[in-house]
């Protein structure tokens, strides 16, 4: 035998065998995991890839949802909304929102391997720098990075919008037009995120490029100690032992399958148990687990093993609406896409992955403070985290070709940083029960007084010149002359979550009695969890989430490794 072969086998028998992405955890090999990490989404596929790095590591992915491997809808940019309502969303609605006349609304979220990034509309937005100074502030951490700079050798493409529509010349115009704050801005992710830019997508090549694609593509599933299993739903965390009196949790409960019906399994961990599994997913499995507020554990008939009373609490999302204006013109001064279009599109994106399908329906977006010397900051804090911090989004959807616009055109009208906060709880401790889920949406009065300057604002920018040409008038959901009480009530009637729901397993200070994990994201009162996605934000950032969420799936990846070292 020469030493190359046996050099070979000796590193079998000492790694791992081959991995890809399994349903059933008896096709798994029976290896030991260092890490089972809970939720193959977008933070858990970062760490997945990450923790990986290190061949002497075994990592066991855990995902409820199917792969995405192959999945038209996710692959084609312009197709993201075909996701929603299918078995690639978790498909919740809320509970009776009263800020919302008691409606329910539907809260997608990622069913799938990669998660939200594998569903959502790719919007790549970071946010001020003020958001992660105000992190660090909060949680007494004081760590120096420089957040400003792009990189050039991450593994998620980020581009610009690349179908150009009417639209965007108008904006442009405006922006010069008015200046101030409809300047422009060159890249709103520098930090200062203030003013009007062009929107960055995660598009790469023309398709989506999600956690699951960059960070879980072919050559890392190749690595043969990372281990994905899909279709299999972890029901609990269990209690591992006692350590000095503290629970020790590395043991997970799972269910294969999408019923309760399914085989069910338990793996515990060498070194941590990390929950990955998104704003909702992660407090719902804590409270099942027994992590949460003990006494309302103990009203659903769960045995609290740690009495942590901020899990679920603190959910934060922003509230936001849509306004449509029609353009008084003629049929063949703007464009209506036929079935025809589409199918002419769809065959150019299959050819050369170019084509109106690349783009996400949203080029530029302006980000506006509200006034200063306006009347709402008579009665109500500023919920923004720093001067260059904007209160308001107001993303542009214009929906023609260039150089046709579109029969409409639509604004969204977005509050950055509310003050309205929900919540997250059992309805029962049956693991297929889906969980309570209050978004408390327009709760807090600040939020309908911004949605409000959000209109003067996009008046006050359609009121520029070049948009005369086009004969706005307001069509939805309210007319250009309503009543304030109209204005009001069709809001109330409309609003929704802006899908970016977090905050619910909080960080903050490692003392402090409140919060869920520490700023090293280690769950308080117990031993051997971490929890690393979206819900330990302890605000939201002035953005679109998962930029925020690949940073703190990046930066926890780098800790996790050096506590093992
Ligand atoms: C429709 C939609 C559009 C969006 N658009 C944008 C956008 O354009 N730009 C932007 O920046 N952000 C957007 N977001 C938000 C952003 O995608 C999320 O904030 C971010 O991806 C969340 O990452 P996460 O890791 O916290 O959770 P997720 O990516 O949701 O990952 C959680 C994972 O855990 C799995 N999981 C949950 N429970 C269990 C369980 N019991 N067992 C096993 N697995 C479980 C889930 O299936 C999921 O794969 C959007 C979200 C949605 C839903």
């Amino acid at each position: 035998m020469s030493l190359s072969l046996k050099a070979c086998l000796l590193l079998q028998l000492i790694l791992p065998i081959s991995a890809v992405i399994q349903e059933s955890f008896t096709a798994l090999p029976k290896v030991s995991y260092d890490f089972v990490i809970v939720g193959g989404g977008t933070a858990g596929a970062v760490l997945a890839n990450r923790l990986t790095e290190n061949p002497r590591w075994n990592v066991l992915v855990l995902e409820a949802g199917p792969s995405n491997e192959g999945v038209l809808d996710s692959i084609v940019p312009n197709y993201s909304f075909n996701l929603q309502s299918t078995i690639y969303d978790w498909n919740y609605t809320s509970t009776p929102q009263p800020g919302l006349n008691n409606r329910r609304v539907a809260i997608p979220r990622g069913h799938i391997l990669g998660g939200c990034s594998s569903i959502n509309g790719m919007f790549y937005t970071r946010g001020s720098s003020d958001d992660y100074d105000r992190w660090a502030k909060v949680t007494g951490d004081d760590g120096q990075y420089n957040h400003t700079v792009h990189g050039r050798n991450g593994k998620t493409f980020v581009s610009l919008y690349s179908v150009p529509e009417a639209l965007d010349a108008k904006i442009m115009e405006a922006s010069k037009q008015l200046g101030g704050d409809f300047r422009y801005n060159i890249d709103t992710n520098s930090g200062d995120a203030l003013g009007i830019g062009w929107l960055q997508v995660t598009v790469g090549n023309g398709e989506r490029s999600s956690a699951a694609t960059a960070y879980l593509a072919p050559e890392y599933l190749k690595r043969p100690n990372l281990h994905v299993l899909v279709k299999n739903r972890v029901t609990k965390v269990l209690q591992t032992t006692t350590n000095r009196g503290v629970p020790v949790v590395r043991t997970v409960q799972f269910s294969e399958g999408y019923t309760s019906t399914g085989a069910k399994y338990e793996v515990t961990a060498q070194k941590e148990v990390i929950m990955s599994a998104g704003s909702f997913g992660t407090p719902y499995i804590l409270q099942l687990s027994g992590i949460g507020n003990a006494k309302e554990l103990r009203a659903v008939g769960i045995h609290p093993i740690a009495d942590l009373p901020s899990v679920g609490k603190n959910l934060t999302d922003q509230p936001q609406f849509t306004l449509i204006w029609p353009l008084g013109m003629n049929e063949t001064q703007t464009f209506t896409p036929t079935a025809e279009h589409q199918a002419q599109w769809l065959a150019e994106w299959r050819a050369n992955r170019t084509g109106p399908l690349t783009g996400v329906g949203v080029n530029s977006i302006a980000w506006i403070r509200i006034p200063d010397s306006s009347p709402i900051w008579q009665n109500h804090s500023d919920p923004a985290a720093g001067r260059k911090t904007p209160h308001l989004e107001l993303p542009f959807i214009g929906g023609g070709l260039y150089p046709l616009p579109g029969r409409i055109m639509g604004t969204n009208n977005v509050v950055a940083e509310p003050h309205s906060r929900g919540s997250i709880s059992l309805n029962s401790k049956d693991p297929f029960d889906p969980p309570l889920i209050d978004m408390g949406i327009l709760t807090h009065p600040y939020d309908l007084l911004a949605l409000k300057e959000g209109i003067s604002a996009i008046r006050k920018f359609l009121a520029a010149s070049t948009f005369a040409e086009w004969n706005l008038s307001l069509a939805y959901p309210f007319k250009d002359d309503s009543t304030d009480e109209e204005i009001e009530q069709a809001i109330r009637n409309v609003a929704a979550s802006n899908v970016h729901p977090v905050g619910t397993a909080a960080m903050s200070p490692k003392e402090a009695d409140y919060g869920v994990v520490d700023p090293d994201l280690r769950v308080k009162k117990v031993a051997g969890l971490r929890i690393v996605d979206a819900s330990v934000m302890p605000f939201i950032t002035c953005s679109h989430t998962q930029a925020a969420v690949y940073a703190i799936a990046e930066r926890a990846s780098d800790m996790i490794a050096a506590s093992w070292r």
